[in-house]
């Protein structure tokens, strides 16, 4: 594994690198995922831009009456013990505390999970719930690209050769709104999901009826996504056991999970609906106030 490394000390340092080696440069935040495609000569790399001398993109920012902002190199661990994420979205919180073990959080980025593209990213499910604005970068200028249009398949993304991700916004949730993040691995921890669920309920004055749901699955697609269907069943209605029980069914149907090492495609659909059951029922009692564990 022999690369040239490259040692930007700002933003703009950074992109000027970034537009003369393009696509060959490869970035690098916490390495996490990097260094074992390059360990593994899964991937070749001839330059390494490594972003950890820009300090300035280690941040969480939280504007009342916008939302929050996280830097490109916010690691799981600090995105996990962020107060405001805590408060505003545990769903977030709750998957990045759930990324593999301390280690990997600590030098993991919420921002290298997005790049990296993995159907299986835990970080993806929250903020697709969210709507999250991904803010990228290159001498040409900046772009806000949504979420939704940011993975294109497994370890592919809508990133030009010369962008690098800068920040990710998070836009401010009026009114109530509860949201969690579940995920079923063989294990606790240093587990890859076989499935993540994420389901956030927004109520409007009735304790009941949601105005809003959204429903976010991963590791059942070629990239993490939205349970659009499954989302309009619960929209609009009061919430009863038997409207959940469709919706994940419906859940189910929206993904096209395949089998590989960790589950086949038949349980990956069994344990969506199981999940989809679960994290609507808390986010729904979180909506409605109530502490809720996971
Ligand atoms: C043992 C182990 C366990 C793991 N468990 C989990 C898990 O449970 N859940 C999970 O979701 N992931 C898991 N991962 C994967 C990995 O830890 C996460 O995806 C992590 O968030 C990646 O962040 P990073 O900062 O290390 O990214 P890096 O490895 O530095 O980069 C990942 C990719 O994104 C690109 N990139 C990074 N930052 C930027 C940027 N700002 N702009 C443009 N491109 C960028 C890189 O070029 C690279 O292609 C695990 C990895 C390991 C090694």
């Amino acid at each position: 594994m022999r690369f040239e490394l490259l040692l930007p000390r700002s933003l703009p340092e950074a992109l000027e690198m970034k537009k003369t080696h393009g696509e060959k440069a490869k970035v690098l935040a916490g390495g996490t995922d990097l260094l074992v495609l390059l360990k593994d000569r899964k991937l070749k790399a001839e330059v390494v831009m490594s972003l950890s001398g820009i300090r300035d993109l280690n941040f969480i920012r939280a504007e009342k009456g916008r939302g929050v902002t996280l830097g490109a190199l916010a690691t799981h661990s600090s995105v996990a013990a962020s107060p405001v994420i805590r408060r505003q979205f545990p769903d977030l919180a709750e998957a990045c505390f759930q990324v593999s073990c301390v280690q990997i959080q600590n030098l993991g980025t919420v921002g290298g999970n997005l790049c990296n593209a993995s159907p299986a990213a835990d970080a993806a499910p929250p903020l697709l719930l969210a709507d999250a604005i991904l803010i990228l970068a290159s001498t040409r200028g900046e772009r806000r690209v949504s979420i939704h249009d940011f993975f294109l398949a497994p370890r592919q993304t809508v990133l030009q050769p010369d962008e690098i991700l800068k920040e990710i916004f998070i836009p401010e949730v009026s009114g109530r709104r509860g949201a969690t993040y579940l995920k079923l691995g063989r294990r606790r921890a240093m587990e890859i999901a076989i499935v993540g669920v994420g389901v956030a309920v927004h109520l409007n004055g009735s304790d009941q009826v949601a105005s809003k749901c959204r429903i976010a699955l991963g590791s059942v697609a070629p990239t993490p996504l939205r349970a659009r269907k499954a989302e309009g069943i619960l929209t609009g209605q009061e919430i009863t056991d038997q409207l959940i029980e469709e919706a994940a069914e419906v859940a189910a149907k929206e993904a096209s999970p395949i089998s590989d090492i960790r589950g086949g495609a038949e349980y990956r659909l069994d344990m969506i609906r199981v999940l989809c059951r679960r994290a609507a029922r808390a986010a729904l009692a979180r909506a409605q106030g109530k502490q809720v564990e996971v």
